[in-house]
Parts: structure tokens; sequence; C-alpha cells
């Protein structure tokens, strides 16, 4: 892949690149007063959007078309970039001739091949150089996110970078859209050049916890934050729970703690820390679920009175188990040690049925 870099507006040295603004532009007026503000706090490009996706019909849309030069002209009364969403062929007609700087494409697009080709094919057919960010897709699925930005580059553009605003899950969370950090830093490895930015306001899907997800994307190294901003965040069209008034996006960016040393591979590292917890939660509930079984047997033993401890079942069980450990890597005295202290749990509580 072909990358150059985004050549945003230089933050100060050292400090993370910041898109901001408010979720929908709503009106010029609105454009106008939260672009100062984010102006005064040392922001260089605006992002609205002009088109929203809605789960359900019947929301709020966005003002469409009408609202890209309140965009446009607000960015630039602050000297700012502007940036919009498209998801059409007709987002991207529109919002180059109304003079939008930077296009983003947003996580339901991203997980549609055939909407990031048609973007692709429109940006190519207009020789348009234009930067684009890419969202990740709703699923953390970092092929369908790798092939979005692949397809964008076969089309010429070369100045891209991605964006991590969380993956949606099933039923009740912490968060809206839930962090994966190992997807990101893995697209990042594959593709280095890459700029990573993160939208903890999609992540978070409530304005409390947005600099805490912001303070994870800086302890991870990214190069950037992209967050909505509404000058009332309450009265808001859409994602009204998670924008920022001008002033607690101002404290926010001012509390983030940078590392001094952003080439150290913190990135990686955290990563793997990341990694290695979630393998434990799976091992955890692994053993949980072994140990269900087990009582199951236990239950079964006594109902035809068979006694708890089959010795021959052991030995070939541990033989089988430390023969294998050879093949995956592992000492099979650790492994025979391991599996030792699991069947003594699973006897234990098999003793405590049968009794
Ligand atoms: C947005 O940035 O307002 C947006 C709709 O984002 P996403 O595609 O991440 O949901
Ligand atoms: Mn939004």
């Amino acid at each position: 892949m072909t990358l150059e870099p985004l050549q945003l507006p230089a933050p100060q040295e050292g400090r993370p690149v910041v898109i901001a603004g408010p979720c929908s532009a709503e009106s010029e007026e609105q454009m106008m007063f939260v672009a100062y503000a984010l102006r005064d706090a040392g922001v260089g490009v605006l992002r609205a959007g002009a088109w929203k996706p809605r789960t359900k019909p019947g929301g709020f849309e966005g003002r469409g078309e009408e609202a890209l030069p309140w965009i446009v002209r607000a960015a630039r009364s602050c000297g700012m970039l502007s940036a919009t969403e498209v998801a059409t062929a007709a987002h991207v007609h529109a919002a180059l001739e109304a003079g939008i700087d930077m296009l983003w494409i947003g996580a339901r697009t991203t997980a549609n091949p055939f909407a990031v080709q048609e973007i692709a094919d429109t940006l190519r057919a207009l020789g348009s150089r234009v930067p684009v960010l890419v969202k990740n897709p709703v699923s953390p699925d970092t092929e369908l996110w790798t092939g979005a930005l692949e397809r964008l580059n076969a089309a010429g553009i070369t100045r891209l970078a991605a964006v991590h605003r969380g993956f949606s899950s099933y039923g009740e969370s912490y968060y809206r859209n839930a962090p994966i950090w190992r997807v990101p830093i893995e697209l990042h490895r594959r593709l280095p050049g890459l700029p990573l930015l993160c939208d903890p306001s999609h992540i978070a899907g409530r304005r409390e916890i947005v600099g805490e997800v912001s303070q994870q994307a800086m302890d991870l190294c990214f190069d950037g934050l992209m967050v909505e901003v509404h000058c009332c965040p309450d009265s808001a069209l859409s994602d009204a729970r998670q924008q920022l008034t001008p002033q607690a996006f101002a404290d926010m960016l001012a509390a983030l703690k940078l590392r001094h040393n952003p080439q150290a591979p913190c990135a990686s590292l955290d990563a793997l820390r990341e990694e290695i917890d979630r393998i434990d939660d799976l091992l955890l509930a692994t053993l949980a679920r072994r140990m269900a079984v087990s009582d199951e047997i236990g239950r079964h033993k006594q109902r035809e009175g068979i006694p708890v401890v089959q010795p021959d079942r052991y030995k070939a069980l541990i033989d089988r188990r430390s023969a294998q450990a050879a093949d995956a890597g592992l000492s099979p005295d650790f492994v025979r040690a391991v599996l030792a202290a699991i069947h003594e749990e699973s006897v234990r509580r098999q003793l405590s049925i049968v009794r």
C-alpha cells in the first residue's frame, strides 16, 4: 500500500492530532459557535455529519447537502480543515463540490464492501486525492477494515488513517461500542505508515468516560483523537449522551497524560498484556466449564454406584496429555502438574457430591 502523511494541521509538539465537532451539523449558527470554541482549544480539523446513518427510520437523519456549506464556512472562518462522513457516490460528489477537505467512512459503511468500492470508484473518477479516515467496521474484523483501506488506496487515495470507534456487542456493556485495542494495533503492524486515531465518543457512548477512553488511546500511542463536541450537548439532535461541551472538551485535552517518549514500544507491550488478560479470561471460563461437566459425571457415578477415582482412566489421561505437551511446545512436567491440580479439584468436588 502506498501511504503518504495525512498532513493535518500540526498540533503543538508532542500533542495528539485532534479532530472535533458535533455529531451532526444542525445549523450554521451551531457550527460557527462550536468552530470558534474548538479553534481556541487548538483543534485543527472540524468534524460534523451531514448524513447520519440511523439504526431505525424516523430519527434525525442529518440536514443533508444543505449542511455542507455550514461546515466548510465554519471551518474556514477559523482556519481549520473540514471533515464529514460519506456513504454513497452522491455524498462524495456533494461533499467535494462543497469544498470539504477530508472525508470519513463510518463503521456501518466500512462493513459493506459494495459501498466502500462505490466511494473508491467515485474518488478515482473525480481524480480526487482527498484524505480519507476509515472507521473500523462494526464487528472486530481486521480483514474487512484492511480491505476498505486497500480499496481506497487502489483508487489513488494515499492520505489515509484508521479510526478505532469500538465494536458493537450484544447486551448491556460499560461501553456503547467496546474497544478491542489489539485490532487497530494489528492493523498498524500490517500497515506501519498508517496513522491510528481513536474516536472515544462512539466507544464511550456517555460523556463521563470519554476522557478515560482518550487516555487509554494516548497510552497506546495512538496518533490522535476524533471527539464529538456540541455547544449544548443535551439538546443535540443525535448522540446527545456522548457529546462534550467545548469547555469539558478543552479540560479533557489538558488533562491527558502523554508519554514522554512516544517511540517507546508501549502499544505493542500493552496489546500483548491485553491479549494475556483475554486468554486468562478464557482459561477461567474453560476451567469452570470443565468442573461443571465433572460435577455432572459425579452425579452419574453416584446414581450408578461407580467409584469416584478410576486409576486407569487417570493414568491414560495424564499419559496422553503429557505426550501432546511436547507437540504444543509445552514441557510435559508442566502439563502433568497442571492436569494433576485440575484432577485433584475434580475429585474433591465429585467426592462432595457422592457423599
Ligand atoms: C459519527 O462519527 O458520527 C458516526 C456516525 O460514527 P460511526 O460510524 O463510528 O458510528
Ligand atoms: Mn455520532
